[in-house]
């Protein structure tokens, strides 16, 4: 290319916000000419090395802005671990169909078993699919739908949050709430159901929500409308944490308390 021609299209691509495309530009020119592409070839490969750059920042983006609490993949998950897991299960949903049909996954299991894992894991992969995610705990997003009502903007929160294609509700159970967090927390999974997807995480069956949110008809109403459309996945056995210390229970992970 002669020099005019590069700062050309180093212009150029300046001007589309894509400055990336200058430098493919020049290496796929080589490639291009010594494997004797079409110029249509070479120019859908410089479109396509852009797209894909898009796609991979846009999703890590998606990604920063969920807050996960860490990073995990399908890809660590020891399935060993959880030999009554599902995997084909697990690898289906990890495909993301279950975000387009607006259904739901619950998670349920004593601590340490991965729900978290899995969670933050379907959310990566929402993200990397083109959706955007949230994550929090389920005492975080009260605080939140709190926050929003406290100032009179309920509606307009719920409303917002229905353009995230993902929500993650983490550890659903672990503290009680009041009776008005309840009713939030009803009113957001009201405004998701057969619109977009939640993913909520629990280490208590579900006869023992209506303890959790101190309504026993609130809480029913809000698990008919969460599994009318959903994967409930049943985790077990002992921690992950403590697979190498030795101990085999946790004060809480007695059969009574939890969803074993
Ligand atoms: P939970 O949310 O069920 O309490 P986590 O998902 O937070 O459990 O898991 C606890 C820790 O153990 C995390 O670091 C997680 O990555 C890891 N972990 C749990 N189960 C597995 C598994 N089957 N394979 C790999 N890592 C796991
Ligand atoms: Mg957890």
């Amino acid at each position: 290319m002669g020099d005019d021609t590069t700062a050309r299209i180093e212009y150029l691509s300046r001007a589309l916000k894509a400055p990336r495309i200058r430098d493919t530009a020049e290496r796929l020119a080589e490639q291009a000419r010594d494997g004797g592409w079409s110029h249509e070839d070479y120019l859908a490969a410089v479109l396509d090395r852009e797209v894909a750059a898009r796609d991979a920042s846009g999703a890590q983006l998606r990604i920063r802005a969920a807050g996960f609490p860490a990073r995990k993949t399908l890809d660590d998950f020891n399935f060993d671990h959880q030999p009554a897991l599902n995997r084909d299960q697990i690898a289906h949903l990890g495909g993301g169909v279950f975000l387009s049909q607006a259904r739901n996954i619950v998670l349920l299991g004593p601590p340490g078993t991965g729900k978290t894992h899995l969670a933050i894991a379907l959310g990566i992969k929402a993200a990397h699919a083109g959706h955007r995610v949230l994550f929090g705990t389920a005492v975080e997003w009260v605080a939140r739908l709190q926050e929003a009502h406290s100032r009179g903007r309920l509606a307009a929160e719920i409303l917002r949050l229905r353009r995230y294609g993902l929500i993650i509700v983490d550890e659903v159970g672990y503290i009680p709430f009041e009776q008005d967090a309840a009713n939030l927390f009803f009113q957001l999974v009201s405004s998701r159901y057969e619109h977009a997807s939640l993913v909520l995480t629990s280490n208590l069956p579900f006869a023992r929500w209506g303890d959790v949110f101190g309504d026993q008809v609130v809480a029913s109403a809000m698990i008919d409308r969460i599994v009318h459309h959903a994967d409930v996945i049943t985790l077990k056995g002992a921690s992950y944490r403590l697979k190498d210390t030795g101990i085999t229970t946790l004060p809480s992970a007695r059969p009574e308390n939890t969803t074993e």
